[in-house]
């Protein structure tokens, strides 16, 4: 079959080329999904491995075949397998069980082991190709109904996460019942916990960098929360017109932001989601003293969140259900642009960041796709 690799650590090695077609019998015991592949949704992650800067091959392979947010359809099951039939829409989840504690309660988005299991990142092959083969547990089945904006729920995982996180820290407080929240950038992470938040019913502001109208803020504005453009107003400026926040969710990929709106955003007893991956070394200056004694004084909490487990992918099914009855052709809207076919694939890594990109897309079954 077709797939797209890459060389680990190799900058702009990745290509189309034939590979092995999986089969059932490589999960044991009769447990194998084969999922033909549908749609693969591409994003920073993905294009830092184009570049050669992240990313890892599986043990027995010299390449890694890309691609961690997938969308397919069911086409052959194991004997031993009874929770999905050949028909069934299907996400897989990303991470697979490591060596962990966490693993072992098959919680391995909260693995501690140093090196970990990440379908189309690390150790183990992804999405980018014709097919597929998974173990149950790693699987969600998806509603017909949401058809290929079940592309999003990757994302939408991580987004719900980090939502679902906060919640859980916040039971400390007994009686918490936020209202306000900040969504700090609106790429598709930002937009889609705003999303989540919003049929929480909070009231939501989102921090973006581009001065509005344009498609992120119009997208922001259709789901009755508020965007700001950090050109035009700072998080104090902000805060100072319309209250500090229960719960903010950071997602713009620029680490010095988050002092800023430790310091600036937090309202008492709140809580803080940091979500960016942040491969850079920056460094910043920080009044140190001022947000210590803010945190100490008003008992404000902070949690970092990576990957998502079957809840978290659970609650984002929900969300894309709830979000497509709410706000019809908001989520196709997200999808800006659609590649054609795994052959368009290389040259779509070019795409991410583009003005006016929000998901990039792989048609991975369209008719021409692999030619
Ligand atoms: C993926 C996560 C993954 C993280 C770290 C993100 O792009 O969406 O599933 O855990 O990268 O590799
Ligand atoms: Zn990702």
């Amino acid at each position: 079959m077709k797939a797209i690799t890459v060389q680990p650590c190799k900058a702009n090695s990745t290509r189309l080329r034939d590979v092995a077609k999986p089969r059932l019998t490589e999960i044991p015991g009769g447990r194998g999904v084969l999922v033909r592949v549908l749609c693969v949704g591409l994003d920073g992650t993905d294009k830092e491995i184009n570049a050669g800067e992240y990313g890892a091959a599986p043990d027995t392979d010299s390449f890694l075949i890309q691609g961690h947010e997938s969308f397919g359809q069911v086409v052959g099951v194991g004997p031993r397998v009874t929770e999905f039939q050949p028909g069934d829409y299907v996400v897989s989840r990303v991470r697979r069980a490591g060596m962990s504690l966490y693993d072992q309660i098959d919680a391995p988005d909260m693995t501690t082991d140093d090196e970990y299991f990440e379908h189309g990142i690390s150790r183990v092959h992804g999405f980018l190709a014709e097919y597929y083969v998974e173990e149950p547990r790693y699987l969600i089945g998806i509603p017909a109904s949401l058809g290929h904006v079940a592309v999003l729920l990757e994302p939408m995982s991580v987004a719900e996460k980090g939502i679902i996180q906060a919640y859980e820290v916040q039971r400390r407080l007994k009686v918490w019942h936020p209202t306000k929240a900040a969504v700090l950038g609106a790429g598709t992470i930002g937009l889609l916990a705003t999303m989540a938040l919003r049929c929480r019913g909070l009231d939501v502001t989102t921090f973006g960098l581009d001065e509005p109208p344009y498609l992120n803020s119009e997208l922001v504005e259709a789901i009755g929360a508020s965007y700001v453009s950090t050109k035009q107003a700072s998080l104090a400026d902000t805060a100072a017109r319309s209250g500090k926040c229960d719960l903010v969710f950071e997602a713009t990929g620029y680490s010095p932001i988050i002092f800023d709106a430790m310091h600036e955003l937090l309202a008492k007893n709140s809580v803080m989601v940091l979500a960016s991956v942040t491969g850079g070394d920056r460094r910043v200056e920080i009044p140190a003293d001022q947000i210590n004694l803010d945190f100490v004084l008003g008992n404000k909490a902070l949690v970092g969140t990576v990957n998502a487990n079957r809840e978290h992918f659970e609650a984002g099914v929900q969300d894309l259900v709830r979000a497509s009855a709410d706000w019809p052709g908001w989520l196709e809207r997200l999808l800006t642009h659609r590649v054609e076919g795994l052959r368009g694939c290389p040259a779509a890594f070019e795409l991410l960041g583009s003005p006016g990109a929000i998901k990039v897309y792989v048609d991975v079954a369209s008719a021409n796709s692999t030619g």
